[in-house]
């Protein structure tokens, strides 16, 4: 059967016979593997559009569950995001991150806006790459219905969202939100699960978390508030995806 649909290639891989696959997260499909006769060496446009990044439209043939992309037109090729290496680097996270949070053949068109989207404004700003990265992470984790809680303690329920003078408060990974310090105290828990927090950090996180993805064009992240939760999210989405030991994350700085 014939069809087709906008997408972004996550990755490209050589089949033991020398054939070059696809990995593509469609619009319409989600990610599906598709092969393809197009060479990549090949200096063509129908080539241009099956490297990592692009996004573009797809023209597919589908037989019993496996695709061939038989056409291809690049929307954006987001050539720009190699012009700078740390960029590069973020860039490269967003997508071996994409890769791993979705399952094959099951629609995630909430994601895939935000990944398009994301690409285009790493590639358009020139510095604090993380910012983008950290909302891209936080706004998956929300579309894939596991974000954390950030009003109210986990444990007790307390409100907590805004606390009052010396308090401190906590971010735990394994409970999947902030706790209080009282139900900190109530019980040791291992290290790398557990982050002291601020309240701008958590500010930060909910307003990037609660405003669209466009309207963060011109938020840059203290580097402080930046390390903090790239720290965090790392750590849950370790835990609660699964997903760590990514090479890209490695890279980056
Ligand atoms: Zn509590």
């Amino acid at each position: 059967m014939n069809t087709e649909s906008e997408g972004i290639v996550l990755r490209q891989t050589k089949t033991v016979g020398g054939r070059t696959m696809i990995t593509l997260f469609s619009e319409r499909f989600g990610k599906i593997s598709a092969g393809t006769s197009v060479s990549e060496r090949s200096k063509s446009r129908a080539a241009l559009a099956l490297r990592p990044f692009c996004c573009g439209r797809y023209q597919l043939y589908s037989l019993r569950g496996s695709y061939s992309i038989t056409g291809t037109e690049t929307v954006n090729s987001f050539m720009r995001l190699g012009d700078d290496l740390d960029r590069y680097l973020a860039a490269s996270y967003v997508l071996e991150l994409t890769d791993a949070m979705i399952g094959e053949d099951s629609p995630q068109p909430v994601i895939y806006r935000l990944l398009k989207e994301s690409l285009g404004m790493l590639e358009e700003r020139k510095k604090a790459w993380d910012t983008i990265v950290i909302a891209y992470q936080i706004k998956c984790l929300d579309a894939l219905g596991s974000g954390p809680d950030l009003s109210s303690c986990v444990r007790c329920g307390r409100d907590i969202s805004e606390p009052s003078g010396e308090e401190k408060l906590w971010f735990s990974v394994g409970d999947g939100g902030l706790i209080c310090d009282s139900c900190k105290a109530s019980q040791e828990l291992p290290q790398g699960l557990i982050f002291e927090v601020d309240t701008d950090i958590i500010r930060a996180l909910s307003y990037m978390r609660s405003h669209p993805l466009s309207s963060l064009s011109r938020l840059a992240l203290e580097d402080r508030i930046a390390g903090q939760l790239r720290k965090m999210l790392s750590a849950y989405i370790s835990f609660h995806l699964g997903i760590e030991g990514l090479k890209s994350e490695g890279l980056r700085i």
